[in-house]
């Protein structure tokens, strides 16, 4: 049975490229990149090109970037250091973060009691900017964290506006780009940001491996104790082969990024097409959306909720629940709970996210797959 992946929001498949960095440097370069002699200094050089190669890509300094495990710990550490560190007496955010975010915040708020506001979102899945300007006029210190594009919708957030809000009331501004980075282009010097995150698997590279960007002078302080690693911000022995793999990854894509972004939009554009045409009740979750990924109210009984994914499944087509019905009990999405009205909520919503390695062939199937259900 041919498989079809188009969960890419999820996770992506790597790029055989990346497998031969990756295997290039576990054969060869496993020092330790903390160790003085040759093979440690081979490693450290390793480490330290790949992290020249993410800020050429990004437009910052290498300096700004950190390796971590992943988005969830660049989060975790971002917020709570600022918070623990810098001092911030409120989070202001959304009810449809990633969990990353909304439980990072939910334990600072328990441990430190900082205050935390929650941004309206719009049936279309947009944000309530007045009400950002509005919570903004105060003095108390804070920290803003929202995301670039909702993993869930592929909903958009205006970074340089929000930015510019957050600079312009002496905030500080913590963005989720793991959906975005390595999809479109991210000036990070130019980009009211403070911090962004990145896991290398969203765009092609390997798991257990991302990186936070802490913009200069924003004086964080480690989460984790044990070593002088990332200039004694983030301890513990680096992960030289995955953090040259998603240098890799990166460069990749952000090489290849006009003509895979050209080829995903009409892959998505068909897809919506097809569906429209073979269930015309059909409706997208969010107005503006990301290019590669689409959430749709389907059409169909509650009582199918619970089967759409496990029916595509066996035909070998995996894509993502928008509204979450796990173990047969409805528990809605938390970000779909936000934007739909109540009796939508029950309804199947799906979630199809694209790569460039989807073609249309694979959309006639997911089409067909949807139709016998
Ligand atoms: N933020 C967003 C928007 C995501 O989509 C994800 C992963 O799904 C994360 C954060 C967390 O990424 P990771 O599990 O790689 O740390």
């Amino acid at each position: 049975m041919e498989k079809i992946y188009l969960d890419n929001a999820a996770t992506t498949p790597l790029r055989k490229e990346v497998i031969a960095t990756m295997l290039n440097v576990l054969e060869n370069d496993y020092g330790n990149a903390s160790s003085t002699h040759s093979f440690g200094r081979s490693a450290k050089s390793i480490l330290e090109t790949s992290r020249k190669t993410i800020a050429k890509y990004l437009h910052c300094t290498s300096q700004e970037i950190v390796f971590t495990s992943n988005a969830t710990e660049a989060t975790n550490w971002i917020l709570r250091s600022a918070v623990k560190d810098l001092g911030m007496q409120r989070i202001i955010t959304s009810r449809v973060e990633h969990h990353a975010t909304l439980y990072t915040i939910n334990a600072l708020q328990k441990e430190y009691g900082v205050a935390v506001d929650y941004i309206n979102v719009f049936s279309d899945g947009s944000l309530d900017d007045a009400q950002l300007e509005a919570l903004l006029n105060s003095d108390r210190k804070t920290i803003v964290s929202l995301m670039h594009v909702n993993n869930e919708t592929g909903c958009m957030m205006d970074i340089a506006k929000v930015g510019n809000l957050c600079a312009a009331h002496n905030a500080l501004f913590h963005c989720d780009t793991v959906q975005s980075i390595g999809k479109t282009e991210l000036n990070l010097h130019e980009l009211p940001v403070d911090f962004v995150v990145a896991s290398a698997h969203k765009f092609h590279g390997p798991k257990g491996i991302g990186f936070a960007y802490v913009k200069k002078n924003r004086l964080l302080q480690p989460i984790l104790f044990g070593g002088e690693q990332e200039k004694g911000l983030r301890a513990g022995t680096e992960a030289v082969h995955q953090v040259a793999g998603m240098a890799k990854a990166l460069e990749l894509a952000y090489e290849h990024l006009d003509e895979e972004r050209a080829y995903i939009q009409e892959l998505k554009k068909y897809c919506v097409a097809q569906l429209q045409t073979n269930f015309p009740d059909i409706k997208i979750n969010g107005s503006t959306t990301f290019y590669n990924i689409l959430n749709v109210l389907l059409p169909f009984s509650e009582e199918k909720t619970a089967m759409i994914l496990f029916n595509l499944d066996m035909k070998g087509i995996a894509v993502s629940r928008g509204s979450a019905c796990q173990s047969g009990s409805v528990k809605p999405s938390h970000v779909l709970a936000e934007m739909l009205m109540e009796e939508d909520i029950k309804k199947p919503s799906l979630r199809i996210s694209f790569s460039h390695y989807n073609t249309k062939a694979e959309i006639d199937t997911l089409i067909d797959g949807l139709k016998g259900i």
